[in-house]
C-alpha cells in the first residue's frame, strides 16, 4: 500500500478472478464459465472491419447493439443499456441505486460483497436454505436494493419467473436487479415481468452463452426512468464504455441467431451428459441451469480435487468458503474437455 492511498480503501479485498493462465494449449480451462465454442462466424470479419475506424471514438449510445438487442427482448431501446461487460452495470447498480444499502444470498455471485465494499454500500447477507434454494418468503419487505443471480452462481439453481415475480410484489418500494447472465441455460427469463413491475432491472451479458467473453459486453434492461438514472451514471464515468470492436462484435453476435442455439444446445446437452457421469462416480450435484455444474463428492475433499486436476492441467473452481468449501465448479466444456474430465476424475477416486 502506498502512502497515497485513500485510508477507506486500506483493507480493500478485491474480487479474485478465475485463473487466466497465458498459454492454454494443453490446459482444459472449466474454471470460469467460459463457452468452449468460437464467436459467432460473422464477429471476426465485424471486428477486422470496425479497426479501421479505431481513430473514431466509438458510439456513446451504442446503437448498433441496443437496437437489435431491445427487439430481440421485446422492449424499447430506451429500456436497454450496454457496459462493459455486466460487471460494470452491476457496479452502477451499486454506486447509485443503493440508497438504503443492499441485500443478497450469503452464497451467489463474489462480485456484490466487493461492489458492496468498494462503494460502501451497507449489505445484508441472507442465507439460502441447506439445500442451496433460496427461500422467496425470506424476501419480504427489506427496503434494501436487493441482487439474486437467476441461476444463481456458483450453485446453478434457478428461481421461477413466479418466484420472482413474488419477490418484487413483497418488495414494491425497492429495487430488484436480477442478474441472468445464466438464463440462456435453461431458466425462465424475468424480462417479460417488465412491462408491469417498475421496480424490476435485469442484466444480461454476451460472456457465457454469446461466446464473448473477453470483448466485455453487458447489458440493464428496465424501466425508461432507472435505464436513464444509469445512462447517467454511465456518462459520468466512461461515456465510450463499449469499445468500437466490441460494438461490432456484439452486433454480429446478435445477427447469428441459429449459431446461438447451436452452442446452447450443445452446451445443454453436455450438462445433462456431465451430470449423470459425475452421478454415476458418486458426486453429487445440484440441479444447475447454468453452463456450469456443483459438485461434491463424499470419498474426496474439494480443494484437494482441484489441486490434483490443476497437475492433471485441468482447471476448475474451487472457494475456500463456508457452506461450499466441498464443491467444485465445473464450467461446461467441448464433449472431448469433459471426457478427459470424467477420466481424470475416475483415476483420482480409483487412487483415492
Ligand atoms: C460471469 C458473471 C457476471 C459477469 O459477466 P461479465 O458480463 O463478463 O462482466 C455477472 N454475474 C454473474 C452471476 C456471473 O456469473
Amino acid at each position: 500500500m502506498s502512502q497515497f492511498l485513500d485510508p477507506r480503501f486500506a483493507g480493500l479485498v478485491s474480487y479474485v478472478p478465475g485463473e487466466q493462465p497465458q498459454q492454454t494449449g494443453r490446459l482444459i480451462k472449466l474454471n470460469t464459465n467460459e463457452s468452449p465454442f468460437a464467436p459467432a462466424p460473422g464477429v471476426a470479419a465485424a471486428v477486422a472491419a470496425e479497426t479501421a475506424r479505431l481513430q473514431l471514438y466509438c458510439d456513446p449510445t451504442a446503437r448498433q447493439v441496443v437496437q437489435p438487442l431491445a427487439a430481440a427482448l421485446g422492449l424499447p431501446p430506451a429500456q436497454v443499456l450496454c457496459g462493459n461487460g455486466s460487471d460494470e452495470l452491476l457496479a452502477f447498480c451499486f454506486f447509485a441505486l443503493c440508497p438504503a444499502g443492499a441485500a443478497f444470498a450469503d452464497i451467489t455471485y463474489g462480485f456484490y460483497p466487493v461492489y458492496s465494499r468498494v462503494f460502501g454500500v451497507d449489505a445484508v447477507t441472507i442465507p439460502l436454505a441447506q439445500d442451496f434454494t433460496l427461500r422467496g418468503e425470506d424476501y419480504t419487505a427489506l427496503h434494501r436494493t436487493i441482487f439474486i443471480a437467476n441461476p444463481n452462481a456458483p450453485t446453478g439453481l434457478a428461481l421461477s419467473r413466479a418466484q420472482i415475480e413474488g419477490i418484487l410484489r413483497a418488495n414494491p418500494d425497492s429495487l430488484v436487479v436480477v442478474d441472468e447472465a445464466y438464463v440462456d441455460f435453461c431458466a425462465e427469463s424475468t424480462v417479460p415481468l417488465l412491462a408491469r413491475y417498475e421496480n424490476l432491472l435485469v442484466i444480461g451479458t454476451f460472456s457465457k452463452s454469446r461466446q464473448l467473453a473477453g470483448g466485455r459486453l453487458g447489458y440493464a434492461a428496465g424501466s425508461a426512468a432507472v435505464i436513464a438514472d444509469l445512462t447517467r451514471i454511465k456518462n459520468s464515468f466512461n461515456p465510450y464504455n463499449v469499445n468500437r470492436m466490441t460494438q461490432a462484435a456484439a452486433a454480429a453476435s446478435l445477427a447469428d441467431t441459429a449459431y446461438f442455439a447451436a452452442c446452447r444446445d450443445k452446451i445443454i446437452a453436455t450438462r445433462t451428459r456431465t451430470l449423470s457421469a459425475l452421478a454415476q462416480m458418486g458426486f453429487l450435484c445440484t440441479d444447475s441451469r447454468a453452463n456450469f455444474v456443483f459438485a461434491s463428492h463424499p470419498g474426496l475433499p474439494a480443494g484437494e480435487m482441484a489441486e490434483r486436476l490443476r497437475e492433471r492441467d485441468i482447471l476448475v473452481r474451487w472457494w475456500d468458503l463456508p457452506r461450499i468449501e466441498n464443491h467444485l465448479r465445473i464450467t461446461i466444456g467441448a464433449d472431448d474437455e469433459m471426457d478427459t474430465l470424467f477420466e481424470a476424475l475416475r483415476e483420482l477416486l480409483r487412487t483415492g
